[in-house]
């Protein structure tokens, strides 16, 4: 078995049930998430709209892409075809793009509202407060194109596991404040994207429902080459 094989597998075996692998393959190789996929793993994270489209194309039609990185608007167009989860939405006026191609192809497109709880400065998405203003606004309640599922946040990149686990439970605090206001009846809302390589089983303490994973299963190419020169890959062609 190849070593992005086993590793897929034995970080599922130790996830609970309620918890989904995205697995994170921006910069891997069409081969490296075929590996991946022959161990069973269908659900894929890109951060970027074009390196999805090139990738996609190549790749077994089952596979669930999910957006986690920055989606500029004029680039929505692209995705809503195809796309299975956004978990980068950040305004208003980008749910609205989406809902509106959306609607053009009578699609309903699951998204995630990212929510800014690191300290970094660099890191998207709404405030608290842009959340709060966005639903008690009047656009919202017009989109029927989009199926708000949940919040995304990317802890703060440090070894300080105890400011890791403030944010993370700021994250799970905001999701229960909109449950409760704004999706008390709403099924759909129901997922917290949170938890990286680094501090994914912190993040599964604190309540995640969905973990984006890249760099601790899909080792690179290079390495790979030193590790297992002589591995193939196993998916047939025809599986597309
Ligand atoms: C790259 C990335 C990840 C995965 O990061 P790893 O540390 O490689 O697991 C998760 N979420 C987002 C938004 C990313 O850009």
């Amino acid at each position: 078995m190849s070593e992005i094989a086993s590793n897929i597998i034995s970080l599922r075996q130790t996830l609970p049930p309620h918890v989904r692998l995205v697995a994170v393959s921006k910069t891997r190789s069409i081969n490296e998430i075929l590996e991946a996929y022959n161990a069973g793993q269908r659900c894929f994270g890109e951060n970027r709209v074009q390196e999805i489209l090139n990738k996609k194309d190549l790749l077994p039609l089952d596979i669930e892409w999910h957006l986690i990185g920055h989606l500029q608007r004029n680039k929505v167009k692209f995705i809503v075809p195809f796309i299975s989860m956004i978990h980068s939405v950040d305004s208003l006026k980008l749910l609205s793009e989406i809902n509106s191609e959306a609607s053009k192809l009578d699609r309903v497109v699951n998204v995630l509202l990212q929510v800014h709880i690191a300290m970094e400065e660099t890191k998207f998405g709404f405030s608290r407060e842009e959340i709060v203003a966005m639903m008690t606004s009047e656009g919202v309640n017009d989109l029927q194109h989009v199926c708000i599922c949940g919040v995304m946040g990317m802890a703060t990149f440090t070894s300080d596991t105890d400011q890791v686990t403030r944010e993370f439970k700021s994250l799970i605090a905001l999701y229960h404040s909109l449950k409760e206001k704004y999706f008390h009846s709403d099924e759909h809302f129901r997922e917290i994207s949170m938890g990286m390589s680094g501090d994914y089983e912190l993040a599964i303490k604190e309540g995640s429902t969905i973990i984006r994973v890249g760099s601790l299963i899909l080792v690179n190419d290079q390495k790979k080459h030193r590790y297992s020169r002589s591995h193939t890959v196993l998916c047939s062609p025809d599986i597309r």
